[in-house]
C-alpha cells in the first residue's frame, strides 16, 4: 500500500519515520513546508508541494493533526484528490461526530475511513507502541494493518466510524485522573522534604504505578515540562469529553477540575507545554497554603 502522511507535529513527525522503515511511506506533506523539507532530508521521501500532490502518489493517508475542524478541512481536500477505494487513517484525537462526518463525506467518493486515535505519547510513537483504538468496516480495517502495525503495537477494532474516538475520550479522561493524582502526589512529597527521585523509583514499583508517573514524574521533579502533550491539546480533548458526558446528563468531576486547571496554565503562558506541568500548581499550592 503506497502511503502518504499529513502532519509532521511531535506525534506525526515519528509515526511517519516508522512508516517509511516499514518500507511504506510514499509522500509526507506538513501545513508549515519546513517539517516535511527536514523529514525529505532525513529520510529521502518526498515532501509534496500540496494535499493534491501528495493523494497522487498515494492510495492510503494517515493524518495526525490538531482538532475537528483541522480533520474536516484535510478529509475535504483528500476527498478531492484521492482515488476511488483509497484509504484515510486519521489518528488525530477529534470528536466521534467529527469522525462520523469525515467517513459520510469520503464514502460519497468511495473512499474508506478509519478513525484510529492513539495513546502512548511522542515515546510511544518514536518507538511504534502506541496503543490504537479503530472505528472502522472489518475490510477497511484489515486493509489497513500493514500501516497500522507499522505505528502501533496494541490495535483494536472498537467498531464502525466514531467508536475510535470515543474510546480515546474514555483514554483521556484517565489521563486527566492520573494526572491529577501524580502531580498532586509529588507536590505532597516535595512539601514533606522526600527525595522525588527517590519517591518516583519506590511508589512507581507498587499499586500506585503508572506510565505517567514513570515517563513524567522525573521531569515534574526539575520543573522542567517539554514535550509530550500540550496542555492546550488535552483542554482539547476534555471538551469533546465533557461534551459526551453532558449528553447523558452527566458533569464529570476529573474533567470538569481538569479544565479548570488547564485554563490557568494557559492563561500564565504555558499552553504549549507537556500537561505534567499542571504540577506548577500543585507546587504553589504548598507554597502558599492560604493561595
Ligand atoms: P502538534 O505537535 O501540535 O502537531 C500538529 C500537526 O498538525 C502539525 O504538523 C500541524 O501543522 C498539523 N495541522 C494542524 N492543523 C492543520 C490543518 N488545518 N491542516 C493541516 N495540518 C494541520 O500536535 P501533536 O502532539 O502531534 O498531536 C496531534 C494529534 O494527536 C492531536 O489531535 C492530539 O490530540 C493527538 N495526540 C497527541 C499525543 C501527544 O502525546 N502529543 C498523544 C496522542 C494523541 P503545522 O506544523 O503547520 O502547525
Amino acid at each position: 500500500m503506497k502511503t502518504g502522511f499529513i502532519g509532521l507535529g511531535a506525534m506525526g513527525y515519528s509515526m511517519a519515520r516508522n512508516l517509511h522503515k516499514a518500507g511504506l511511506l510514499a509522500a509526507v506533506w506538513n501545513r508549515s513546508p519546513e517539517k516535511a523539507q527536514a523529514f525529505q532530508a532525513e529520510t529521502g521521501v518526498s515532501a509534496a508541494a500540496s494535499i493534491a500532490e501528495l493523494a497522487r502518489d498515494c492510495d492510503c493517508v494517515v493524518m495526525c493533526v490538531s482538532a475537528d475542524e483541522d480533520v474536516l478541512a484535510v478529509a475535504d481536500a483528500l476527498g478531492h484528490s484521492l482515488g476511488e477505494g483509497a484509504l484515510v487513517i486519521d489518528c488525530s484525537t477529534v470528536s466521534a461526530e467529527t469522525a462520523k462526518t469525515a467517513a459520510a463525506r469520503l464514502a460519497e467518493r468511495g473512499i474508506g475511513f478509519l478513525d484510529c486515535p492513539v495513546s502512548g505519547g511522542t515515546e510511544g510513537a518514536k518507538n511504534a507502541t502506541l496503543a490504537i483504538m479503530c472505528g472502522a468496516s472489518a475490510q477497511d480495517f484489515e486493509r489497513a494493518q500493514p500501516v497500522l502495525q507499522a505505528m502501533g503495537k496494541r490495535i483494536v477494532l472498537m467498531g464502525a466510524a466514531g467508536s475510535g474516538q470515543a474510546t480515546k475520550a474514555v483514554n483521556q479522561i484517565a489521563v486527566a485522573g492520573v494526572n491529577q493524582a501524580v502531580a498532586e502526589a509529588l507536590a505532597f512529597a516535595r512539601a514533606h522534604g522526600l527525595d522525588l527521585d527517590k519517591v518516583i523509583e519506590v511508589v512507581g514499583g507498587g499499586a500506585a504505578a503508572s506510565w505517567h508517573l514513570t515517563n513524567r514524574g522525573p521531569n515534574m521533579a526539575k520543573m522542567e515540562f517539554p514535550l509530550g502533550f500540550k496542555v492546550s491539546l488535552h483542554e482539547k480533548d476534555l471538551k469533546i469529553c465533557r461534551e459526551m458526558a453532558a449528553s447523558l446528563g452527566v458533569q464529570l468531576p476529573i474533567v470538569e477540575m481538569t479544565l479548570l486547571h488547564y485554563r490557568r496554565l494557559i492563561e500564565q503562558g504555558h499552553s504549549d507545554e507537556d500537561i505534567s506541568s499542571l504540577y506548577r500548581l500543585k507546587r504553589a499550592m504548598f507554597d502558599n497554603p492560604k493561595g
